[in-house]
């Protein structure tokens, strides 16, 4: 009879496991755009990393992210206990009744101990201490912590035989069976699915940081503008968010007074695609006005302990605004520029000729540089100084190099504001150039341009072309011994990291800049917020473009920030970054302050060393 009723008792609650995840799975399943399951070898790695180790976990929030681990390395360890718990009832024991089950056991112990600390620890911050970022209370969190802690208690109570009466034994044996069977249960509806769903988030997540792929408009594809048009793993990740709330702590534009939560955002989204897989995104599920406010930086993408990433579905609903002609009026005159001038602004492509002929910037002629100025290098005045810093360390280093005069904008700012058709113009006449150029190196100053032209191997520039930011590039110089510099007197600067460079390329290159730096004599000291950490300038993502209306504005927040640090200049390593701190200082009134990009610094010491500082 106990068997029946625990048989019947495992099939309900597989069934109510079953059933709702695999409702959440056809979803993901029925999705255009596929989970990836190439490069398997760096996925596995990755899976060792991030699910095995939970090394995202630790890294950001060291306390929680063990306490997390050691409750998760329980999980994995109870999963097989469990099992073998079962098949007992039937007269099966999978992991046998001699010395590996005594072994295993004596695991299974230590891990019981440890998921009690873990548990206990978590649950005290959540319902204790409960900061911010975590929400509202849940019943679920806590019920699935009670369930954890009567788990592990039954556990050792059984293990160490200290109940002497068989029907207190049988009781305690009961207490922890219901107890895995309810927690199958509630775990499709709770936040606990992610121990579920997050393995596979995390093992087919991207590469790349928000990577898009190139819209097909002779298939008609237009982003999107209902969530079935969602990637396959934008819906696994709605699903998979553990609640958490580190993108939101992270986020500049929540911040800073906005109505954006990268946290909300992908609740909204997942609650949307349980109510109606259909409906239309912007508007029922998410407001409009949220998608504007994302400066795209990847600080909740950097944070996300599963593998989530939030910059994709912003991306991908403001190409499909933009498919509607849905966006806001400040975007038009950016893109009509683009369209007709191939630069943001109404700049004359002569005024660019100009600059390049009067400094005698050298046409790109099977040389081993290609420079590639930007927009801003071409353009803007402030920003020119770079461009003509870059060349004396060029030209101090004996490189051979020369620049496209024909290039046009990259279209990042078109790319990143959804108008995938203005960004395939740009990017179609400049991998012409590129490609017929062939160069052995492209070198750009600006991260948001490389960034792009990494992109451009979608859409067939040559893959074999490396492309180089000037920070990774100058430090190579001023290692090999190719740039010698005279060092300046004592100086001490700040350090801006661009979010395109620290988090984008990647934290592997948060070095190079400091480096750079390091090689003029001049002292570092950070702020806060720097390398991968980095706050953003409240430029990216065509926001630069735009006018910022709600709350503080991030480059005030940022600028104040760099303040702290009592230093009197601040310097950069992109063109974007450049512009809002100028703009940041001198709204605060703190024009006394000097910004200047890193290949500025190493300039004046070559200055210095040939004694022309006119
Ligand atoms: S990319 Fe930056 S601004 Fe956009 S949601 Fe993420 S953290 Fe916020
Ligand atoms: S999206 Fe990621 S970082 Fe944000 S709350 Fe969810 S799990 Fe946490």
């Amino acid at each position: 009879m106990e068997q029946l009723i625990l048989t019947l008792l495992i099939v309900a609650s597989l069934y109510l496991f079953v059933s709702p995840v695999w409702k959440r799975l056809r979803l993901v399943l029925k999705a255009r755009q596929r989970l990836r399951f190439d490069q398997m070898g760096k996925r596995w790695l990755r899976f060792l990393s991030e699910v095995v180790i939970q090394y995202a976990v630790i890294k950001e929030r060291p306390f929680t992210g063990v306490m997390h681990t050691l409750v998760a390395w329980g999980f994995f360890i109870f999963g097989l206990e469990s099992f073998h718990h079962f098949a007992t009832a039937y007269g099966w024991h999978p992991l046998g009744e001699g010395a590996f089950h005594r072994a295993y056991g004596i695991a299974v112990v230590v891990f019981a101990v440890l998921v009690i600390i873990g548990i206990t620890a978590l649950a005290f911050r959540r319902f204790v201490l409960r900061p911010d970022t975590l929400g509202k209370r849940s019943w679920s969190s806590a019920t699935i912590a009670l369930f954890i802690e009567v788990l592990m208690v039954t556990y050792l109570l059984s293990y160490f035989r200290l109940l002497q009466d068989p029907l207190a034994q049988d009781i305690n044996w009961w207490i922890h069976s219901l107890i895995i069977l309810a927690f199958l249960v509630v775990i499709p509806h709770s936040k606990h699915l992610h121990l579920v769903l997050s393995p596979l988030t995390t093992f087919t997540k991207d590469f790349e940081l928000a990577r898009i792929h190139p819209l097909d408009f002779e298939k008609e594809e237009m982003g999107v503008e209902k969530l079935s048009d969602f990637s396959a793993h934008t819906i696994l990740s709605a699903f998979t968010c553990v609640e958490c709330g580190r993108c939101y702590d992270h986020c500049p534009a929540r911040q800073t007074g906005k109505l954006l939560d990268p946290k909300q955002l992908i609740l909204d989204i997942r609650a949307g695609l349980l109510a109606d897989f259909e409906q239309t995104v912007v508007g029922p599920v998410i407001k409009e006005e949220i998608l504007w406010q994302c400066t795209t930086c990847g600080a909740c993408t950097y944070q996300c302990p599963v593998g989530i990433d939030q910059v994709v579905p912003i991306l991908e609903m403001r190409r499909g605004q933009v498919s509607a002609a849905e966006f806001p009026a400040t975007m038009r005159p950016l893109f009509d520029n683009l369209e007709k001038t191939g630069n943001p602004w109404k700049y004359p492509v002569s005024q660019a000729d100009e600059f390049i002929e009067q400094n005698g910037f050298p046409d790109f002629h099977n040389h081993e540089v290609l420079y590639w100025l930007g927009c801003m290098g071409r353009y803007d005045f402030y920003y020119q100084k770079v461009s003509l810093a870059m060349a004396q360390i060029l030209k101090a280093a004996n490189v051979k190099w020369g620049i496209l005069r024909d290039e046009k904008c990259t279209g990042d700012a078109a790319r990143r504001a959804g108008n995938e058709f203005v960004y395939q113009a740009l990017a179609e006449h400049n991998i012409a150039l590129l490609n017929d150029a062939a160069p052995k190196l492209i070198l750009t100053s600006c991260p948001h341009c490389l960034r792009t032209l990494q992109e451009y191997r979608d859409l067939g520039l040559n893959p074999k072309i490396p492309i180089v930011h000037h920070s990774e590039y100058i430090a190579g110089l001023q290692q090999s011994g190719q740039l010698q510099l005279s060092g300046i007197a004592p100086h001490e600067v700040t350090f801006h990291d661009p979010c395109y460079l620290s988090r984008y390329i990647g934290p592997s290159h948060v070095q190079f800049p400091r480096e750079v730096i390091k090689g003029t004599g001049a002292t570092l000291t950070e702020p806060p917020h720097h390398a991968e950490h980095t706050f953003c300038c409240g430029a990216g993502g065509a926001l630069l473009f735009t006018e910022e209306t709600v709350g503080e504005r991030v480059n005030h927040h940022r600028v104040k920030e760099l303040l702290e640090t009592k230093m009197s200049e601040v310097s950069t390593a992109c063109p974007f970054c450049h512009l809002m701190l100028r703009d940041g200082l001198k709204d605060l009134s703190k024009e006394s302050v000097a910004v200047r990009d890193i290949a500025e610094l190493v300039a004046s010491c070559l200055l210095v060393r040939s004694g022309n500082e006119s």
